[in-house]
């Protein structure tokens, strides 16, 4: 970020707004603070903060007086708009104290644009600092869900859309935190999605939400091994289980990414490519997509994996978990069917 940030701030190019989406353990707040520190650093190094000086010591620390972070109070998904309104607004339109510019970081924005009258008092209080923002302030706006956040808000902002590390990284953060096998790391990284505090809450949650990692993990290679020559009864049992397994649409989700992602492999292996851009590389995951190259064509095993995304996708909007996926099964065992032989 170094250098382009400070040749924005050298045109006095700084947006006076922005907005940081995306998922979970994407580095939303991450970023909005390393952004506050290299403009308010009094001793840049190549264009980025020193990480040394008072004032880059200062932001470290979570106590620089001119970035500020407003969150919602733990546990809540609204704002009080109370809270917004006098804290805010109020402290939007203080002069900064030390730097150049004051931040003012507000998590989980969408929560705070909530209707929660007749009148949206969040979003009004949010567009009037848009519309008439203090000169020396700099508005950051996190959101995981920005598409809740009002057109009219997204478009006084520069939006900047994160992503999540991606399994690999995950899976390096993982095996440090955990101490868990590697390939039973990689397993849990793209079960996660690439999102390290989910994959850290799987493995650390409360019992009753806590998906049996090591039965889920079999069931699902055993799905994808067997799928093309079961009976419907044993579809329909093993769309059972893995209800039971998962329970709940975020493991559910993660779980269709890695079947997604097995049959990708598969496809890809099939058709020669060097392993560097394969999903799974090791354990039996990897011994699975061998075999699947080895049985199924490449056209079958593509339509498999697009079939299983679009699921995933489409899987939040369905109440009924059971029939959601005894449905996705019939659908890819029918794909079998249909596949030339090979
Ligand atoms: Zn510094």
């Amino acid at each position: 970020m170094g250098q382009s940030l400070l040749f924005a701030l050298s045109r006095g190019r700084m947006a006076h707004a922005y907005l940081f989406s995306g998922p979970q353990g994407s580095g939303k707040g991450r970023l909005a603070l390393e952004m506050a520190k290299a403009v308010l650093c009094r001793s840049h190094v190549d264009g980025d903060a020193c990480g040394t000086c008072s004032s880059c010591r200062l932001a470290g620390q979570g106590t620089h007086p001119d970035i500020e972070f407003f969150r919602p109070e733990d546990g809540r998904t609204s704002y009080p708009v109370r809270q917004l309104r006098e804290d805010i607004r109020r402290r939007a339109y203080l002069v900064p104290s030390c730097g150049p510019k004051r931040f003012l970081v507000i998590e989980q924005a969408e929560a705070l644009v909530k209707p929660t009258g007749a009148r949206n008092e969040g979003a009004d209080t949010l567009l009037k600092l848009l519309e008439e923002p203090a000169r020396d302030t700099v508005l950051i706006l996190l959101a995981t869900r920005p598409e809740r956040l009002p057109d009219t808000v997204v478009s006084r902002c520069q939006h900047v859309r994160l992503r999540p590390p991606g399994p690999d990284r995950v899976a390096q953060v993982l095996s440090a935190e955990t101490g868990l096998a590697r390939d039973e790391v990689l397993f849990l990284a793209h079960l996660s999605g690439g999102d390290v505090p989910a994959a850290l809450g799987f493995l650390r949650g409360k019992k009753k939400d806590r998906p049996d990692l090591t039965a889920l993990r079999s069931a699902l290679l055993s799905l994808a091994r067997d799928l093309g020559r079961m009976t419907y009864p044993e579809l329909f049992a093993a769309a059972a289980a893995l209800e039971g397994y998962s329970r709940g649409w975020p493991v559910l989700t993660g779980a269709l990414g890695v079947l997604a992602a097995l049959y990708r492999d598969a496809a890809l292996k099939g058709a020669g490519v060097p392993d560097e851009v394969l999903h799974f590389t090791l354990g039996p995951e990897a011994a699975l997509t061998r075999d699947l190259a080895a049985t199924c064509g490449p056209g079958l095993l593509g339509s498999l994996a697009s079939r299983v995304l679009r699921a995933q996708d489409e899987a939040r909007r369905y109440p009924a978990r059971l029939l959601f996926l005894e449905v996705l099964f019939l659908d890819l065992r029918e794909m079998y069917e249909n596949a030339p032989v090979q």
